[in-house]
């Protein structure tokens, strides 16, 4: 059996957090070990402010820092967000996301050591694995996810935000490789087992839902939820969303290869049906699936790029930054005039774009075959 904590923490007041992360960490039986250097990896996808929901929030990551602190010599707060990986990004993520202040605590670094290096990884997709510096560095990984809806991946939670351990560009050329999203999730899935954190708490104290993960709304569920294994706990998260297994790419991928058994998840503390929400807003990917698994296998894999949804420029709102040009991996953005278009051909609809828009110009919407399928 894993175990699953949900605990309430209704507010980001740091002795609530601290003592809903205590009481979940001891609800799981788990020991934090002792060690000379543990990774914190919050997820820091981009420049934004803590009330945003984007960011993993700064108090979960102090809270859990000074829990860990007793036992582990050095703690580092690592991760490589969305784009290019610079110290001159990663400098205004910290400030924005509110987690500059936490390396004036003693022993505690945030990381601006934007080098990496490469892992041999066996059995794998990938012979080479790049990896940020600082995982080397570790002993441990201590995952901090946020709790959101995901246009690609439907959700977003512990076993995606571990792929921030890649270094920046290369989460593109990795977009670019593993096109189809089952191969991206199996992807993910390797990056988890390369990674295994040793513990994992998710902040779903204020989540997103809609367009997430960065253009989508807060929605305060008020609870945080621990575990050991970030594949149970991503289950756990789901269902209190109201996504089952079938909708969630990565969870169907999971269960097939034998890491997720819905009947081996014991989760401890509250119950679902006590902290789920009334209603919470997803993505469109879910009911997409839903029409494709009527259709023969075969006209489902075909009609796949036709029936996914598309990235729509508003260049009304588009403040010409750039950041979606840079970051597309298949070139499919050209700016014009400090505006951006799409090539929709080219498109591999991984949704990077949409992502990392900081004035939230791409809508992801349905496509034209679906949307007449619809009616
Ligand atoms: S990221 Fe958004 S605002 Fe920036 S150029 Fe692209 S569409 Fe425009
Ligand atoms: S345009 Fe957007 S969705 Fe399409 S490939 Fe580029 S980043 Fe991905």
């Amino acid at each position: 059996m894993c175990k699953v904590a949900i605990v309430k923490c209704d507010t980001y007041n740091l002795q609530n957090v601290k003592d809903a992360i205590l009481k979940g960490i001891n609800l799981i039986g788990c020991e934090i070990p002792k060690k000379d250097c543990v990774l914190v990896k919050p997820n820091l996808l981009m420049k934004k402010s803590p009330e945003d929901a984007v960011t993993t929030h700064p108090t979960v990551v102090q809270a859990t820092v000074e829990i860990i602190k007793e036992k582990v010599a050095k703690v580092i707060i690592a991760d490589s967000p969305g784009g290019p990986y610079t110290k001159k990004r990663l400098e205004n993520i910290y400030q924005a996301a509110g987690i500059k202040v936490l390396e004036n605590l003693e022993n505690v670094y945030l990381n601006y050591d934007t080098s990496y290096r490469d892992l041999n990884v066996e059995r794998s997709t990938f012979k080479k694995l790049s990896l940020i510096s600082p995982y080397f560095e570790s002993q441990g990984i201590i995952n901090l996810p946020k709790l959101k809806t995901h246009q690609m991946a439907v959700f977003t939670g512990a076993v995606k935000n571990l792929f921030g351990l890649v270094p920046g560009g290369q989460k593109a050329e990795m977009h670019f490789r593993f096109q189809d999203v089952r191969r991206f999730m199996e992807m993910l899935i390797e990056i988890f087992i390369v990674a295994k954190p040793m513990l994992n708490i998710m902040d779903g104290i204020v989540a997103m839902e809609g367009e997430g993960p960065s253009a989508g709304k807060p929605k305060k569920l008020g609870i945080l939820l621990i575990s050991e294994d970030a594949i149970a706990l991503d289950y756990v998260a789901c269902k209190i969303i109201g996504l089952d297994i079938k909708d969630v790419p990565l969870l169907e991928v999971a269960k097939e290869k034998g890491l997720l058994n819905p009947d081996e998840v014991e989760i401890v503390g509250e119950m679902i049906e006590d902290v789920a929400p009334s209603s919470f807003e997803l993505v469109l990917r879910p009911e997409i699936s839903f029409v494709k698994g009527r259709l023969p296998q075969f006209l489902s894999r075909f009609l796949d790029s036709f029936l996914s949804p598309r990235p729509v420029f508003d260049r009304n709102i588009c403040i010409g930054c750039a950041e979606c040009f840079n970051a597309c991996p298949a070139q499919a953005i050209e700016m014009k005039s400090r505006k951006a278009y799409l090539d929709l051909k080219k498109c591999i609809k991984c949704y990077c774009c949409h992502e990392l828009c900081p004035a939230k110009a791409i809508k992801i919407k349905r496509s034209f075959l679906f949307e007449k399928i619809l009616k």
